[in-house]
């Protein structure tokens, strides 16, 4: 998967700058932000999309929440607010196809979304 954007940024051959790196989970900052803040929640394993998760990727569900929670801690957005999202399919947006999930703060953000 050496193609891949995401599995490059995750095995360091682009060398993005990591908000988080967990046992199964990083992040970094979208290279184009719809808010203040923006950072792409990212397994390690490179699994396409929400529509390939099988139970044995529980653990790294659990940790994309859970990274989830500590970095809008340590982006102190955690009080104000912030929304969690996941793109799956054309219809939705997807344009990267290694799973991730977006952590959107620091503005007030409209429902339903665009
Ligand atoms: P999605 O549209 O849900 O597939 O989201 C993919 C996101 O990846 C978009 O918000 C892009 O701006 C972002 N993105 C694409 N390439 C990079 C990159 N090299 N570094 C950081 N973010 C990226």
């Amino acid at each position: 998967m050496m193609e891949c954007i995401f599995c490059k940024i995750v095995n360091r051959d682009i060398r993005e700058p990591l908000v988080y790196e967990g046992q199964h989970v990083v992040a970094f900052r979208d290279i184009n932000p719809q808010a203040p803040t923006h950072v792409l929640i990212v397994p390690r394993q490179h699994i396409a999309s929400v529509a390939d998760l099988r139970p044995e990727h529980a653990p790294i569900v659990e940790e994309m929440l859970t990274a989830a929670n500590t970095i809008a801690q340590e982006e102190g957005v955690a009080q104000s607010g912030y929304r969690l999202v996941l793109n799956r399919g054309p219809a939705a947006g997807q344009s990267v196809d290694h799973l991730h999930m977006h952590l959107l703060a620091g503005r007030k953000l409209a429902w339903p979304p665009g």
